[in-house]
């Protein structure tokens, strides 16, 4: 990766995860300057391989990102940059500036936000290290792999009824874990209806080999035998570069994000020449495909507005 005071860019785009990357192919291919600047996170990095996405099933994270950035060197108008972007702001001329974090600056006509999110899952020991293979908080991304084992649900209320009774596609042995919250009645019957067990105790960790999975474990002394464990997970926004820019975002969404950046169908923020794609826009539930998809859109639109001059 290079990146030096550059002047004046087409476009800007913040991350080169799926989104980012998609959104400057998009773009370097209408042969628009396009600076790429990324701080090298991307959210799947910690798994094995990525799950359901055409053409790349079960490919390490990696080694995708890897061949990403080298299609896009192929085209002489990108430039990839490792850093972060501090801060952000429109110009009265409605350029943008962006600021490093190591206080460089750089200048584009439009801009491009897909800086992916943060994903937060309760924070009980033994979880950190197995995230991404053993525990996980999509099921179509690694339920395949962990199919037909015993498996655990972690979450409460309405949406750990919703995950347990969804991942029994995956496995006929699953318990839903609530950590010490209880249940209404209505949400057992569903449960026993649909054939999942349930455990209200509270948890102290989970155990097991390596990255694998063996048992839950309880406050009071007693083990469930898991071999993977779903878990609920909620998105945030990494930092405040969107509302910075004054781009507007959602409250909280029970299911999965708060504060994602709210596009429109073409991705565009509302603020004039600033898009946003991937898990960090409302456009897409968090996928690669998704991902790829919301890329795609924000760098034609991007693209579309500069050869229009507005
Ligand atoms: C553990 C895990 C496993 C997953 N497995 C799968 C799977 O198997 N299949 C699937 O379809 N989906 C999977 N997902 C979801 C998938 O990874 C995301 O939907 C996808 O990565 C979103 O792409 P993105 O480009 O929006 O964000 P990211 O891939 O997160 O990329 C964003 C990039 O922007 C950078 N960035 C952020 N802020 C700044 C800044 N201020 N300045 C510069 N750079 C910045 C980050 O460092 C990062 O490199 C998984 C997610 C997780 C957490």
């Amino acid at each position: 990766m290079q990146g030096n005071d550059i002047g004046m860019r087409d476009c800007i785009v913040v991350g080169a995860g799926a989104a980012g990357m998609s959104a400057a192919l998009t773009l370097v291919r209408a042969r628009r300057s396009t600076l790429v600047i990324d701080a090298g996170q991307q959210s799947n990095l910690a798994a094995a391989g990525i799950g359901g996405l055409l053409g790349h099933d079960r490919r390490p994270p990696a080694e995708f990102y890897a061949a990403g950035r080298a299609e896009l060197m192929a085209y002489p108008s990108v430039e990839l940059c490792r850093g972060e972007v501090a801060h952000g702001v429109q110009e009265d001329d409605g350029s943008f500036t962006v600021t490093f974090s190591d206080g460089r600056r750089e200048r584009a006509r439009s801009m491009v936000l897909a800086p992916g999110m943060n994903y937060r899952y309760p924070q009980l020991p033994g979880m950190n290290e197995r995230w991404g293979h053993s525990v996980f908080h999509c099921p179509f991304c690694h339920g395949w792999e962990v199919s037909d084992r015993p498996m655990g649900v972690l979450a409460e209320g309405a949406v750990g009824v919703h995950g347990a009774l969804n991942l029994r596609a995956w496995s006929d042995r699953i318990t839903l874990l609530t950590n010490g919250s209880e249940l209404t009645d209505q949400h057992r019957e569903q449960l026993a209806v649909g054939g999942v067990s349930l455990d209200e105790r509270p948890i102290t960790g989970f155990d097991g080999p390596g990255a694998e999975l063996r048992s839950a474990v309880f406050a009071d002394g007693g083990e469930l035998l898991i071999g993977a464990l779903l878990v609920k997970t909620t998105l945030y926004q990494r930092s405040t570069l969107a509302r910075d820019l004054g781009a507007s975002l959602t409250e909280p969404d029970e299911m999965l994000s708060v504060e994602a950046i709210k596009v429109d169908a073409m991705t565009r923020t509302g603020v004039p020449g600033l898009y946003a794609a991937g898990d960090a826009a409302t456009s897409v539930p968090p996928s690669m495909a998704a991902a790829v998809a919301s890329g795609y859109l924000a760098g034609a639109a991007a693209a579309v507005q500069l050869a229009a001059g507005y």
